[in-house]
């Protein structure tokens, strides 16, 4: 019998176990993740030059560090980025958790470093501009850790918490919760081929974003309450990084927001990666989306940024997971299995990309296995409407953001939509049950992750 069984060692988890020792708390907590520890965590396509399609799953999102690990490691220091957390425990007391979390970062051997506060005057007018082209500029400073560094921050956390007594299980994956009499009592996991059933006095499921359609199904089979969140449909944009040097330099990460004509949907920029690499990401049925991230170290010539748009349903339709997926799989399906990528430009004249048309232009793909096509043939309307009219508004932002070479890669899914309610002391419906980070549908980056799971332990210590 444990006290605290945490499903999931990404950042909800690890900063759950962590602030507990940091309270002193005497908990005896286990660990389980169905992946490896971080030092054993490693992606092929280094040597081969492209996905692999790892089996029984991708080492990007999956071992010890969660999808933090190979991440560009982007710490977004202000509340109003990385999720709907401070909605839940108020803005004053997110920020202050922000703070106290980043300074565990610190600790741990992140850069002391911060992007995106300086320049006053520069941001003023990227603001000026931003207000012009009808956008919001959100000012976030960033801490950037950068995918090596990220590596080796998490195996010293990997190392204190093992040493500090907390019990990891790695390879273990969890399969479903135990519950009697409406209280969660333990999980049962599979391991070594075989199903075993693990007792807890509490269970904190963390499984991230690729286990965020898992623990819809278990919301579903064991009736606790959620409700169908938003679902983010966009693509990657790549282009030069002397087309982004002013943003890229004064901010870093431009966070912007806008409602483009003529639905004015929610759309915006997303994990910004100033001379970074796009990068593919495998889910478990097989789906292959694209992604961004930037080493400190290794620079490419470009910069990448997602464009997402939120997609919320209204009744009788309940399933943005789905949904989501199925335009996924439209799009592996047009690239053979592989990213699609097409110029803008190809885009307006309706027309799709051919491979030898990408040697035409300034701006190289970085996703060397991404195939040119058309990925107009499996986006909604809807949203490659909203998608061509932000583009156009960043480009009085950014100008040459909507050059005829500017490429965009899909699909470039963000799977946080389920969320599972809960009030301000994160209790769920099931007694003994919380959902932390981002399979909870609270948290989409790093540090809020971190942050829910900081305040996980201080709920479960009875401490502010
Ligand atoms: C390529 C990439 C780049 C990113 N860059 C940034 C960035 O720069 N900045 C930023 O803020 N965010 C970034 N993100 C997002 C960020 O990594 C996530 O928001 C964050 O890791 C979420 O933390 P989490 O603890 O909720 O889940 P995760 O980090 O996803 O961790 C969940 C863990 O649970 C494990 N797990 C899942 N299901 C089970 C199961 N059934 N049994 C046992 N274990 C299970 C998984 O293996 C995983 O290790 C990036 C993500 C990716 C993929």
């Amino acid at each position: 019998m444990y006290d605290v069984v945490i499903v999931g060692a990404g950042p909800a988890g690890i900063f759950t176990a962590l602030e507990l020792l940091r309270k002193g708390s005497r908990h005896k907590i286990l660990l389980l993740e169905k992946g490896r520890p971080v030092e054993k965590r490693h992606c092929p396509k280094a040597e081969t030059g492209r996905c692999m399609n790892c089996k029984p799953y991708c080492h990007i999102t999956t071992g010890f560090s969660g999808a933090g690990a190979f991440s560009d490691g982007k710490l977004s220091l202000n509340h109003e980025v990385g999720g709907d957390l401070p909605s839940l425990i108020g803005e004053f007391y997110a920020q202050e958790l922000i703070d106290y979390t980043d300074s565990i970062y610190l600790e741990f051997g992140a850069d002391e470093h911060v992007e995106g506060v300086d320049h006053s005057d520069k941001v003023k007018d990227i603001r000026k501009r931003a207000i012009q082209a009808g956008l919001k500029l959100v000012d976030c400073p960033v801490r950037h850790l950068g995918t090596e560094k990220a590596q080796q921050l998490y195996y010293a956390l990997q190392q204190y918490l093992l040493e500090h007594g907390v019990e990891i299980r790695f390879g273990v994956e969890c399969r479903n919760l135990v519950l009697k009499d409406g209280a969660c009592t333990g999980v049962i996991v599979a391991e070594g081929g075989r199903e075993t059933e693990i007792a807890g006095r509490t269970i904190v499921v963390a499984t991230g974003r690729r286990g965020a359609d898992w623990l819809e199904a278990l919301c579903a089979e064991h009736h606790i309450d959620h409700k169908p969140g938003t679902v983010d449909i966009g693509v990657r944009v790549e282009c030069r990084n002397e087309v982004m040097e002013q943003v890229n330099k004064v901010l870093y990460e431009s966070k912007l927001i806008g409602y483009p004509r003529p639905f004015k949907n929610k759309v915006r920029t997303f994990c910004q990666n100033p001379g970074g690499f796009v990068s593919q990401e495998n889910y478990d049925n097989d789906l292959a989306v694209v992604n961004g991230h930037s080493y400190k170290e290794k620079k490419s010539p470009n910069t990448n940024v997602a464009i997402l748009c939120s997609h919320n349903f209204t009744e009788p339709f309940n399933q943005p997971i789905a949904y989501a997926q199925k335009i996924g799989e439209v799009t592996n399906m047009l690239g053979a299995g592989h990213i699609l990528v097409q110029r803008f430009g190809d885009i307006l004249d309706g027309k799709r990309t051919w491979q030898k048309e990408l040697a035409f232009s300034n701006v190289r793909p970085t996703l060397k296995d991404a195939v040119a096509g058309d990925i107009t043939a499996a986006m909604p309307y809807r949203a490659m409407t909203n998608i061509i009219g932000f583009i156009q508004m960043v480009d009085q932002v950014v100008p040459g953001f909507a050059s005829t070479e500017t490429l965009l890669y899909s699909p470039e899914l963000k799977f946080y939509s389920n969320r599972v309610n809960m009030d301000a002391d994160l209790h769920t419906s099931i007694a003994n049950l919380y959902c932390l980070g981002d399979s909870s549908g609270w948290t989409r980056g790093l540090m809020m992750a971190s942050v829910m799971g900081v305040l996980m332990a201080r709920k479960l210590m009875g401490v502010r």
